[in-house]
């Protein structure tokens, strides 16, 4: 029987090929864990640098370590006993000697093995920092090897690398070395430039920072400004120059919808708004209009502080793409948001006579095909949704332009997504066009830091607020005055203010984080009771949701509390105090944003941080920080240089840290460098920019945040 005989034989043939059975082996259980840190070829393990060092080249006398303090010291002695005590807790304890003295070695946690391997009379080097405890000098859960007399000690210093779960030093020394042993070590950048640019030549940089002689520079060594780093940091940041300006250039190269007719609508539309534009949404408007009358594709990303106006900007846009015959769709990230801006640019476009889709996950299955239906037709001229945008398998007619709202909150592929629905398949490849795009995001990203991390991106900056409103005055104030605060909110509602009461963002646990929703909005109903407390959290069902939202929006609730779903983009502007519960626990970021959900109005507004003590020094920088400042690049600056870029950008937007070894804000200089370099590289060089590429990118191709 053919298919019998078969089976058994591609089942081999596949083992033998790919060397992978039903269990896999040992060395392939490490080779997925080293791909979890991002290394796969021998090039990336190579350039996967120590994030400090040991220094065991040096071996010290038991008495003389016991006058060190503070830091770890190597020691080396004969096992003069050992033994597990049980008091006060289980442990093993054993003692070591040397010519000069004794000392005693803790271990909390240990394995029958260690106690047969730490026999009487065998030789020990441990390494750890010295301790004045019960038994006299001592160390707890020092590293350790068993040695025989006279082992050489090592040469350098020994390396210490990030390592992921369940990877040991051991085995990244071993596979860093062995990986050493196998690549091609060919600088990419010539003698010539290297002597230009002052720079050490990549082998001996490599080699020593893997392997540093004893005698060099440790503090340079540790921040990092050591010639060995000077290079490996040039390098990065060479190749992410690099592969951004090719990115760009590839960009240029692609064809795009010419939308370049300010024509009615557009003129219409300025003239019905009820206010005229800031100088700063002039600005920008300019620069977008300017940019999507060109034949390829813009980029940019249009970032303005909480309230500065960034829909009517965007609003203008998608104008200028309908004058021109094109369409023009709108995505934001949650149901509440994009209801909201549906509303409000509905509201001023529909009179005008555009035809405005509107496509979100709640809609009846019979709605969202009757709006598919209009976009594919076309008739649809503006169409603003959720990441239903996306999910629905809907094919734009003739879409010229696609904004994104509070972008940060998409990853890349889902931006992409969208702009690829824009791109007509029926065409010739060549003649394929793609649709212009334009982000927004409140949460400032700082222009260095948006120009280096976003690859090929232009910014515009609205840095101005309208005109008219009165700046939030914020307090921080300690949880345990809760009652005062509750009074407050009182006498706010009496006058005819609005409030809003936001629960303590509890990360770990989703669930908990509903149940203290809920029972904060039980509380406040019973502290409250003339008084209409709403409350709203992302389990709830869109159309649930925007009830309460519409209901707080008509007034008819006075107390509004929520969970962190009323972040981004909500706009009410009669909403003029707000409490934010264990302030702490949020980032800057996103405390700004929050607090940005009142101020939108002619009132004064003001919002208080209420904060569970004793806060830590960071904690209290970073509210004083809240206090004193309402300018959201502002706090965005200071935020950066408390958290440092990659946590500051988040999971979401930095993937894996970009950068792994530059830091953009002490290699500035070098970051120039790079930049001037590329540029004369991809001009005259190609061969170079390829092989460098191909060295610091490997399999990450991305350093590129499109
Ligand atoms: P954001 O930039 O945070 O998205 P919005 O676009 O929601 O801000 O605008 C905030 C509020 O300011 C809205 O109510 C909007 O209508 C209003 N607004 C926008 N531009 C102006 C302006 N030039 N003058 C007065 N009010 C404006
Ligand atoms: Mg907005």
């Amino acid at each position: 029987m053919p298919v019998l005989k078969k089976k058994p034989a591609t089942v081999a043939k596949k083992t033998s090929k790919t060397t992978r059975s039903a269990a896999p082996t040992r060395a392939e259980k490490i080779d997925d864990k080293l791909i979890k840190l991002g290394l796969r070829s021998d090039m990336d393990k190579v350039l996967h640098l120590p994030m400090r060092y040991e220094d065991e080249t040096e071996i010290k006398s038991i008495s003389a370590a016991g006058f060190i303090f503070g830091r770890p010291v190597q020691v080396e002695g004969v096992v003069t006993s050992c033994e597990v005590a049980f008091r006060p807790r289980r442990q093993l304890i054993v003692t070591i000697s040397d010519d000069t003295g004794q000392l005693v070695m803790r271990f909390l946690n240990f394995y029958g093995s260690q106690v047969k391997q730490m026999a009487e009379g065998n030789r020990v080097r441990a390494r750890g920092e010295v301790r004045h405890g019960f038994f006299g000098a001592e160390m707890v859960h020092p590293s350790y090897k068993m040695v025989i007399e006279g082992a050489p000690l090592p040469a350098a210093l020994t390396p210490v690398y990030p390592a992921g779960e369940g990877l040991s030093q051991t085995i990244l020394r071993k596979t860093i070395g062995d990986a050493m042993a196998r690549i091609e070590w060919r600088d990419t950048l010539s003698d010539k430039l290297r002597a230009e640019l002052d720079l050490m030549p990549f082998e001996p940089a490599v080699r020593m920072l893997h392997n540093p002689p004893p005698d060099i520079d440790e503090s340079a060594l540790a921040d990092r400004s050591h010639a060995a780093w000077v290079r490996m940091k040039f390098d990065e940041l060479l190749a992410q120059q690099l592969s951004m300006k090719r990115a760009q250039m590839a960009r240029r190269a692609k064809g795009a919808a010419v939308l370049p007719t300010i024509g009615k609508l557009s003129r219409a539309f300025l003239k019905q708004l009820p206010f005229s534009l800031t100088a700063a949404q002039q600005r920008v408007l300019e620069e977008i209009r300017a940019d999507i009358r060109q034949s390829f594709p813009m980029q940019r990303l249009l970032q303005g502080d909480v309230g500065s106006g960034k829909t009517v900007v965007a609003a203008l846009a998608a104008a200028q793409a309908i004058d021109s015959g094109f369409q023009a769709v709108l995505m934001a990230p949650t149901e509440i948001l994009a209801d909201q801006h549906f509303r409000k640019i509905a509201g001023w476009m529909e009179p005008l006579g555009v035809n405005v889709a509107w496509l979100t996950g709640s809609l009846k299955k019979k709605e969202k095909l009757e709006a598919k239906e209009r976009i594919e037709a076309g008739t649809a001229q503006l169409i603003i949704g959720t990441h239903a945008l996306i999910q629905e398998d809907v094919q734009f007619a003739k879409l010229g332009l696609v904004i994104v709202d509070e972008q940060h909150r998409f990853g890349v592929s889902q931006r992409l997504v969208l702009r690829n629905k824009g791109v007509d398949t029926n065409v010739h490849v060549a003649q394929q066009t793609i649709p212009h795009q334009l982000m927004m995001s409140a949460t400032p990203i700082p222009r260095t830091l948006a120009m280096t991390y976003y690859a090929d991106l232009e910014v515009s900056v609205i840095d101005e607020l309208p005109p008219g409103r009165t700046p939030i005055v914020t307090r921080v104030i300690d949880q345990n005055r809760r009652e005062e605060v509750i009074e407050r909110v009182h006498a706010a509602a009496l006058e005819g203010r609005q409030v809003y009461w936001v629960c303590p963002l509890i990360e770990e646990s989703e669930a908990l984080q509903l149940q203290t929703a809920t029972d904060t909005h039980q509380t406040l109903v019973e502290a409250l009771p003339d008084l209409q407390v709403g409350l709203v959290h992302g389990r709830m069902k869109p159309a649930e949701k925007q009830e309460v939202m519409d209901a707080f929006t008509r007034g008819e609730i006075h107390v509004l509390v929520a969970t962190t779903v009323i972040e981004v983009g909500v706009d009410v502007p009669n909403a003029s105090l707000m409490v934010i519960e264990h302030a702490e626990r949020f980032g800057l970021s996103q405390l700004h944003q929050l607090r940005g959900r009142v101020g939108r109005g002619s009132a004064a507004s003001v919002c208080l941080l209420l904060y569970q003590g004793p806060l830590g020094m960071v904690a209290k920088q970073r509210l004083g920080i809240m206090r004193e400042s309402t300018d959201g690049f502002e706090i965005a600056r200071k935020d950066l240089e408390i958290r440092g870029p990659g946590e500051f950008l988040g999971a979401r937007q930095s993937g894996q840290a970009m950068l792994r070894f530059a830091d953009l804000e002490t290699d500035q200089w070098l970051v120039d460098r790079a930049r001037d370099l590329a540029q004369t590289l991809l001009r005259d060089d190609q061969a170079t920019v390829d092989a460098h590429l191909a060295r610091w990118l490997g399999a990450r191709e991305d350093y590129l945040k499109v």
